[in-house]
């Protein structure tokens, strides 16, 4: 195996287990071919971790296992069955099987929708091993079709050009899946993400619990109608949908439908334009949730995006009824749960409405949260209770 020469603060880092080392970190002048395997050490020769570099990538080295061994077959094999192995617990045919990094399997995505396999190759170093993952998946899950789709935005900035999406056996159009016992219907391949947003499962059935009988449900950025379909389907909530996706809203329709819940109204608009259009018609819902698509994805974002985020709570807190709920998700990792506090405050302030803190929220456990590595932990919410 090459070895990769890394500098004395990199180092440290991989001490405590992060799993990354960027490109000004490397001290070696060396060309390496794009995603191949090396050792990482240091200057004086202390070896670190294996895992692949492509220098193409500012995060140009990403760690398999702080031990040095070989990356082959039995190694794959073994984090594969030890992620499955962590999702024991979760109550769903549907979940996150692999969440690279989280999972020690850095740039692979799987997702297990019943018998069938979602999976992202997003870097050029997972995708030399692609055949060899899809082999053991295949042996291991015996699924009846897997889909093989990579996220561009991730390859491109990994210098990679060519993918080609593939399905191995066959992908019905619909699938049909059940978390906490409603039912969703999943389009693997058309779909956005890699077809269902799996990581709010968990909160949907929190924010559930504290919904009432027959309460009146706002539910903006809905996609499958989550939140709002758990409300109308548990506590015959009277529930409105808003996506600003035509699409997003036709699978939610048909996921109320398949669960024979009733929708109060699915409304296509843009959730800015929206709230502030329902604030002047002075209207008003029992619960208002908020679960907008990351406006953060790299650090210098973070300023607008909290612009964003501050107008979107405070014209959903004027909607919301005396002793009424908000809740409000980031799903951004540059948006944490202090900022979702710090905004709350503003809009208190700006509202004159106090709020209490029911919950604190993250992501379900099929996306592990690794102390070592911050960036697991990306999405947080936080369930408020008006005080009066
Ligand atoms: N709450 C959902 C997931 C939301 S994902 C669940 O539990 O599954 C974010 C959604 O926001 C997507 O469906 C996307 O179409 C929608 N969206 C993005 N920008 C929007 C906007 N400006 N207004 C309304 N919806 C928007």
């Amino acid at each position: 195996m090459k070895e990769v020469v890394v500098s004395r603060s990199s180092a440290l880092k991989l001490e405590k287990f992060f799993p990354w080392v960027y490109k000004n970190e490397i001290l070696s002048d060396e060309d390496y071919e794009k995603g191949e395997i090396v050792i990482v050490r240091d200057e004086l020769g202390k070896s670190y971790a294996v895992g692949y570099i492509n220098t193409n990538s500012i995060i140009s080295v990403r760690v398999f296992d702080f031990k040095v061994k070989d990356i082959d077959e039995e190694f794959l094999k073994e984090k594969i069955l030890d992620a499955s192995l962590k999702r024991e617990n979760i109550n769903s045919d549907a979940y996150r099987l692999i969440h690279s990094e989280a999972d020690m399997l850095p740039g692979l995505i799987v997702d297990k929708y019943g018998d069938y396999l979602s999976c992202q190759f997003n870097t050029a170093g997972i995708l030399r091993l692609k055949d060899t993952i899809l082999k053991l998946l295949s042996e291991i899950f015996t699924p009846k079709g897997i889909y093989v789709n990579a996220d561009f935005y991730s390859l491109k900035k990994e210098g990679v050009a060519d993918f080609e999406t593939t399905v191995l056996g066959e992908i019905p159009d619909e699938i049909i899946i059940e978390e906490n016992d409603v039912k969703f219907c999943i389009d693997i391949t058309g779909g956005q993400k890699t077809g269902f947003y799996l990581d709010q499962r968990r909160n949907r059935e929190i924010v559930t619990k504290y919904i009432k009988k027959r309460d009146r449900v706002l539910d903006v950025f809905s996609h499958a109608g989550g939140f709002g379909l758990y409300a109308a389907a548990k506590k015959e909530a009277e529930v409105t949908i808003v996506d600003i996706s035509s699409e997003a809203l036709l699978l939610a329709k048909r996921n109320f439908s398949l669960n024979g819940a009733p929708l109060r109204d699915a409304v296509e608009a843009n959730a800015f334009d929206y709230l502030r259009e329902l604030r002047n018609k002075k209207v008003k819902y029992d619960v208002v949730l908020l679960d907008p698509p990351s406006f953060a994805k790299s650090k210098d974002k973070k300023r607008s995006a909290l612009r964003g985020f501050k107008d979107l709570f405070v014209n959903g807190l004027k909607l919301v009824d005396k002793d009424g709920m908000i809740c409000i998700f980031s799903c951004s990792h540059y948006i944490d749960m202090d900022d979702l506090k710090d905004i709350a405050l503003k809009a208190s302030k700006d509202t004159g409405i106090r709020l209490e803190v029911m919950e604190h929220l993250y992501q379900d456990t099929d996306h592990p949260y690794i102390l070592n590595i911050p960036h697991s932990l990306y999405l947080k919410g936080i369930l408020f209770k008006r005080n009066g």
